[in-house]
């Protein structure tokens, strides 16, 4: 047994992981009790990476819950799948976080951080071999984003040689109008880029073009972006949770979409785009599948692939459909697009197919891909930082929590650094090309 360990926090974070769970519950045939109702042996072969089997026969989810504030988490206890957490695992504040990755981080959160890892801890020590963590928050408030980065720091302190995955929602002004968000996210950036081995990018500037432009939802709602999140989140976990070859576990993902360990964020795809209570009416074919999944317009995050290169990119795709097929199809998509992947990592698009399709679904395919073009999320994030840092706008919510400004010089000049080095292998040649030219250049000089 290999064994996830699930953490949420904050709003955001409880709010995407609580409908990740339900999404994952109905695939595992495991209803809102914790009881097996499945049909397919399939389910319950590695239902062990995700949940714990209690006496009865019950599935628990091994998942820990956490905010500064009850509000959330009481909406989830009272929700659809609320009865199936461990009562234990809910941990709680009362002072909230306002907004401030200082009172996450520094202040509130460091208060409330040793009970959560007690909880941590008691989980991790029922596992037979647990392989690592997964966060699941947003960067733009102060719990998810403060609090989150401060566990996971705190975890990669206790346990360095486990994984850490997270699931974070990018903050955009067309979603929230709480203009300190460009720093609280860079500041989480600052702990990312240092403290998790892969990051599922979930930008809330891209959720809200889907629901717009793709679904034409006039009004998206958290409600229909965590729709987008939760088949993302189930698609990128499917290799996970299910049997199967590629991407079994999380250092085996990391190891096929990480060539540099800071360039760990990664842009993430669905297809097909649906929105919540609508029907697929037509089931779609592999080749459309495929052509939709590469699409900009179905990556969850705002950036354009076709403005950088692929390092490396990873497809799942699921139910029943043929492999040929879909290695045929991947393999053009290559051979179209080639000067869109570096030529220097051969081989560096991976694809399987996992038998069983999402609820609701007959087919779907999942995209993670480690592309250079994610550099234009950050600069944007960037750039509102920098429009405020310039000034020292709102640095006195941050000081009066006894931060020093020079954490916020630090964060914006290690989130350049990794725009640059994005920048710096999307220009990066083959070596032997860059032997060929000098070459001729020398040749030209003679
Ligand atoms: P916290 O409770 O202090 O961690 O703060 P929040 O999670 O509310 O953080 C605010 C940021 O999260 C803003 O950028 C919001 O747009 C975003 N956010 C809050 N709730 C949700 C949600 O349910 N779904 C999505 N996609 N974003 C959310």
């Amino acid at each position: 047994m290999r064994e996830i360990l699930h953490i949420q926090g904050g709003q955001c974070g409880n709010q995407i992981g609580a409908k990740f769970w339900e999404v994952v519950c109905a695939e595992h045939g495991i209803d809102p009790t914790g009881r097996y109702t499945g049909d397919s042996e399939l389910q319950l072969e590695r239902v062990n990476v995700y949940y714990n089997e209690a006496s009865g026969g019950r599935y628990v989810p091994r998942a820990v819950l956490m905010d500064l504030e009850p509000g959330t988490m009481d909406s989830v206890r009272s929700g659809l799948y609320g009865q199936i957490f461990r009562p234990d695992n809910f941990v709680f504040g009362q002072s909230g976080a306002g907004n401030n990755w200082a009172k996450g981080h520094y202040t509130e959160g460091a208060e409330l951080i040793d009970s959560v890892l007690d909880v941590v801890r008691k989980e991790a020590e029922n596992c037979d071999c647990l392989q690592g963590f997964q966060v699941c928050h947003s960067l733009g408030g102060g719990t998810g984003s403060g609090m989150g980065t401060l566990l996971i720091s705190k975890i990669r302190e206790e346990y360095p040689d486990r994984m850490m995955m997270t699931f974070s929602v990018f903050p955009s002004p067309k979603v929230s109008d709480t203009v300190v968000e460009p720093y609280n996210a860079t500041l989480s950036v600052h702990q990312l880029v240092e403290n998790a081995d892969e990051c599922m990018v979930l930008d809330n500037e891209a959720l809200y073009d889907i629901c717009f432009r793709t679904l034409k939802l006039t009004t998206p709602s958290f409600g229909d972006l965590n729709h987008l999140i939760s088949a993302t989140m189930s698609g990128v976990t499917c290799c996970l949770r299910f049997p199967g070859q590629l991407n079994s576990d999380l250092r085996k993902l990391a190891v096929n979409l990480i060539p540099f360990p800071r360039l760990h964020f990664f842009m993430v795809g669905f297809a097909p785009l649906t929105s919540r209570g609508s029907q697929q009416y037509r089931a779609l074919t592999v080749p459309e599948l495929t052509q939709q999944m590469w699409d900009s317009k179905n990556m969850m995050c705002a950036a354009d692939p076709r403005h950088g290169r692929y390092l490396t990119a990873s497809a799942m795709f699921r139910g029943k459909m043929s492999t040929k097929e879909v290695d045929d199809q991947m393999m053009n998509v290559q051979n179209k697009n080639s000067s869109y992947f570096v030529e220097w990592i051969p081989n560096n698009v991976k694809s399987t197919v996992c038998d069983i399709p999402p609820t609701g679904l007959k087919m779907a395919s999942t995209f993670i891909g480690n592309s250079t073009s994610i550099q234009e999320m950050f600069r944007r994030v960037s750039e509102q930082f920098t429009a405020m840092f310039r000034r020292k706008a709102f640095l006195h919510w941050y000081t009066g929590e006894g931060m020093d400004e020079m954490e916020f010089t630090e964060a914006e000049s290690n989130m350049n650094d990794l725009v640059s080095e994005y920048q710096q292998y999307q220009d990066a040649t083959a070596d032997e090309d860059e032997y060929e030219d000098e070459q001729a250049e020398y040749e030209e000089e003679m």
